[in-house]
């Protein structure tokens, strides 16, 4: 059977999703393709969502061991039950990939589940999408299979998946990526990290917090290499300090498995090195989700970096074919592609919506979190723009005291001449909220004067962003 739509989205992350809804609130019929059980991409299933819920667990856990005692609190040592911990984790992850469910039922967006295939277009010109069966062994339920949707636009949202290295194949127990990582069933004895990014630091976090030893391995000698020196080094101190054990400018060569065990072979520089482990999480970037998609249709199509090369309107070369998320250049971040997938069917109804990329927060949820905005001090330096610095350390900020997280700073960046934000960079207790006042101040061109004017309720976390504006002035009172 063929079934005509405006639309057809082929995948349900937070890109495709968010698409999906906006489209059919702006009277679009559209279809969504879905080859997963449930809604919500790599985000929702098997990446922000599950993995906060284990960094706020396991924060409570190293809080009420090391922490409680300063609070007054005394306790017999607390106990681990992961088997709760992961189960609370699954349970979180369900009620949002069921939020989703919803939505697209009281959106009217149709859902079919089953791998998407792009089938070139039609006599007509509309393009035409097949899908097969997806993967039973993962117990994919499989809807109406061997349909033929077609629309005049398709909108490709299939996402990313983790890169291995090539020394070291992935194998599910041993040697793993994130989706692995967030369900082992006992805590490794020694969890070895190959790659110090995002997820590299976040679940080396989580099984640190909750017994591991944890050893990072990261090829370049620093790092967070997008983000702030500055920052990214105060990260690195706090995080040694909960005792995350960093080899840095290392390069992995070889893997010796034992029965239970690995042992992971590296170099760095002139010299060699070996480490034992139980279980090996490489976490060395991820690349864009194509394959079995027909995207032979869109060979020479694809940017040097892997990622689908699009114009403005998110429209690939190919008419009628767009795409939006993991798939195309930038950070692959959730509130990324969110943005791209609502400005992406906007733009389609003939709104003149544009993502700010200039605005574009990053968080890594560490603890301290880290968390940044516009430009870095190095990028600044490098495009020889005159700048001012002000920063503020939460030592100096009364809750942040009250609450006993006094580790890090706001960090303000502006322009020397005419006082424009031009980037913020935070390490600090619930970064990730705070970033939220910049992301704001930078889209609205306000000054670091006028940051500095705001009111900020007292005692907030949030006054230390006021006393870093003031502070590029040499104006902060509580410096
Ligand atoms: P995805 O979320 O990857 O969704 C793509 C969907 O397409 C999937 O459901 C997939 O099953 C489906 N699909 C693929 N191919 C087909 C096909 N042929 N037919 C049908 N369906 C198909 N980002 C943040 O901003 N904040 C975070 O805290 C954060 N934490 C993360 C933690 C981890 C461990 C990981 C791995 C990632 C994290 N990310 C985070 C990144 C974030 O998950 C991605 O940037 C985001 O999910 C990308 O959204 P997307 O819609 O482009 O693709
Ligand atoms: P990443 O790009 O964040 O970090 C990869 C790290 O691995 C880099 O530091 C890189 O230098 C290093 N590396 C690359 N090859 C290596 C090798 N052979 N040996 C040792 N180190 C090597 O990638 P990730 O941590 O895998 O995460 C993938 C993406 O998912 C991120 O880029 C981010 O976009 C997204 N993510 C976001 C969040 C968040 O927003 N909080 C959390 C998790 C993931």
């Amino acid at each position: 059977m063929t079934e005509i739509y405006d639309l057809i989205v082929i995948g349900a992350g937070p890109g495709g999703y968010v698409a999906a809804i906006r489209a059919s609130q702006l009277g679009t019929k559209v279809a969504v393709v879905e080859k997963r059980a449930t809604l919500g991409g790599v985000c929702l299933n098997e990446g922000c969502i599950p993995s906060k819920a284990l960094l706020d667990s396991s924060e409570h856990f190293a809080v009420a061991r090391e922490r409680f005692a300063n609070h007054g609190i005394e306790i017999d040592p607390p106990r681990l039950n992961l088997a709760t911990m992961l189960a609370r984790k699954d349970e979180v992850v369900k009620r949002l990939t069921d939020g989703v469910a919803y939505l697209f039922k009281k959106n009217k967006v149709r859902l079919f589940h089953g791998v998407a295939r792009l089938k070139g277009p039609d006599g007509a010109g509309l393009q035409q999408v097949a899908f097969e069966p997806a993967d039973q062994s993962e117990g994919q339920p499989v809807s109406e299979s061997g349909q033929l949707l077609i629309a005049p636009k398709v909108l490709l949202a299939t996402g990313s998946e983790a890169i291995a290295v090539p020394q070291i194949p992935f194998d599910g127990e041993l040697v793993v990526s994130a989706k692995e990582a967030l369900g082992f069933a006992r805590v490794p004895e020694h969890l070895v990290v190959v790659g110090g990014g995002y997820i590299g630091l976040e679940l080396g976090s989580v099984w640190r917090r909750l017994g591991s030893r944890v050893t990072v391995l990261e090829m370049l000698p620093e790092l967070l290499p997008s983000m702030d020196r500055q920052a990214a080094a105060a990260l690195q101190r706090a995080l040694k300090k909960q005792g995350i054990e960093f080899r840095l400018g290392v390069r992995v060569t070889g893997l010796q498995r034992q029965s239970k065990s690995a042992v992971v072979q590296f170099e760095a520089g002139e010299d060699r090195g070996a480490l034992e482990c139980d279980r090996l999480l490489v976490s060395v970037g991820r690349r864009p989700a194509l394959a079995g998609l027909g995207f032979d249709m869109l060979r020479g199509r694809i940017l040097e970096n892997g990622r689908v090369a699009v114009d403005a309107d998110y429209q690939t070369s190919i008419p009628g074919i767009y795409a939006i998320g993991d798939l195309i250049d930038g950070p692959m971040l959730a509130h990324k592609a969110s943005e791209e997938g609502a400005a992406c069917v906007e733009r389609m109804a003939g709104k003149a919506t544009v993502v700010a990329y200039g605005c574009l927060p990053g968080v890594v949820y560490t603890w301290p979190e880290g968390a940044s905005v516009g430009k870095t001090e190095e990028q600044l330096k490098d495009a020889a723009l005159p700048y001012r610095v002000g920063k503020f350390n939460f030592l100096g900020n009364g809750r942040a005291r009250a609450m006993d997280e006094t580790e890090g700073f706001v960090k303000v960046l502006a322009h020397a001449e005419t006082d424009q934000l031009l980037g913020v960079h935070i390490v600090g207790p619930r970064a990730s909220d705070m970033i939220a006042e910049a992301v704001t101040a930078l889209r609205c061109g306000s000054t670091a004067h006028g940051l500095g004017m705001q009111f900020h309720a007292h005692p907030t976390l949030s006054e230390a962003m006021k006393e870093a504006a003031l502070d590029v002035h040499h104006e902060a009172v509580h410096a």
